[in-house]
């Protein structure tokens, strides 16, 4: 087993020393092979330089240095691309994550394919960071049907294969897990030593909160509907058009059977709004559903995910 630990920094000078000991001494310890990459986020503090002073001496270091910050997913994105190892684990490079656990995330791993870390006693501010991350917790796991009690936690295993199947847009680390559920991956959640950040600022505030809710909306949609938009958006376009047609009718009646002006009448916009309302929406999904056509077939991308197939020619 070979692992690659991919931990995104972004102006954490204060933290890259302690955590650079504290991992080599867990990693060693455990007696496997690894590399650790860490990749700066475009830091403007000296994170870049320290980074490359450890990496100077150790063949077991890569750092990888974006232009400017790209912001958490892409750091974890651009990780994960040049990770080599069989298992990859993440984790986050200010000191709140414990290496210590990662022995037991890697533990777990070995018959599941995403481990994900749970910060049970949670050592961040109330108000601005664990009250809109309860309420995002329950839910993303209602909306995607993936059962965690932490999605934020950065300390996660995943297999090689779980990774490299995922493109990651947005805040969308979080969503690894909903995402990955989609290919039919074992997930386990395991408790994890969460520590206050004692050096650094945090780099985000409630802002985040927003942001996760869209990304959240992205990911249902897509899990749902991704090949089959018109599935979406039919059902609100044919109720829409069906109503708007109804209202016409009536109102077609009324103005030649009985002669009734209907010029003035509010019904005739709603009717002629629920109309074009129809059929925008069934628009729409017919643009999705060539979307999905355009999106699979340029990339030859099948629509499924094969575990494996048993048989003589495919040994
Ligand atoms: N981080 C990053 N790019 C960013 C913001 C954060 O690489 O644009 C890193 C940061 O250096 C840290 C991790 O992501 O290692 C988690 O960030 P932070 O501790 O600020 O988040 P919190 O723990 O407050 O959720
Ligand atoms: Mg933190």
């Amino acid at each position: 087993m070979t692992v690659s630990i991919v931990i995104p920094l972004y102006n954490e000078e204060e933290n890259v020393e302690i955590l650079h000991e504290r991992l080599k001494e867990i990693l060693d310890r455990l007696g496997l092979e690894y590399e650790i990459l860490y990749v700066d986020d475009g830091s403007t503090d000296a994170t870049l330089s320290i980074l490359e002073g450890i990496q100077a001496n150790e063949s077991k270091v890569v750092v990888l240095s974006l232009r400017r910050n790209f912001g958490q997913t892409a750091a974890f994105a651009s990780g994960f691309d040049f990770a080599r190892g069989d298992i990859i684990v993440t984790m986050d490079g200010d000191l709140q994550n414990d290496p210590r656990d990662i022995p037991k995330l890697l533990e777990l791993i070995k018959d599941h394919d995403l481990v994900s870390g749970w910060r049970k006693k949670r050592r961040d501010p109330f108000f601005s960071r664990r009250l809109p991350s309860m309420a995002a917790n329950w839910l993303i796991s209602k909306v995607t049907g993936v059962k965690l009690h932490d999605y934020g936690c950065s300390l996660k295993a995943y297999r090689r294969d779980v990774i490299k199947n995922l493109k990651l847009y947005g805040e969308m680390h979080r969503f690894i897990p909903a995402v990955a559920s989609w290919y039919g991956v074992r997930v386990a959640e395991v408790e994890t030593t969460h520590h206050p950040r004692l050096k650094g600022k945090s780099k985000y505030g409630l802002s985040r909160t927003i942001k996760v809710l869209l990304d959240l909306i992205t990911v249902k949609f897509l899990q749902s509907f991704s090949t089959k938009p018109l599935q979406f958006f039919g059902p609100m376009g044919l109720l829409s058009g069906m109503l708007g047609f109804l209202i016409s009718f009536y109102l077609s009646i009324e103005k030649i059977f009985f002669g009734n002006p209907i010029g003035g009448r509010p019904l005739l916009l709603l009717g002629a709004l629920l109309i074009i309302v129809g059929i925008q929406f069934i628009g729409m999904g017919l643009l999705g559903e060539m979307l999905v056509r355009v999106y699979h077939e340029s990339q030859r991308k099948p629509i499924y995910v094969i575990k494996k197939v048993l048989g003589p020619e495919n040994k």
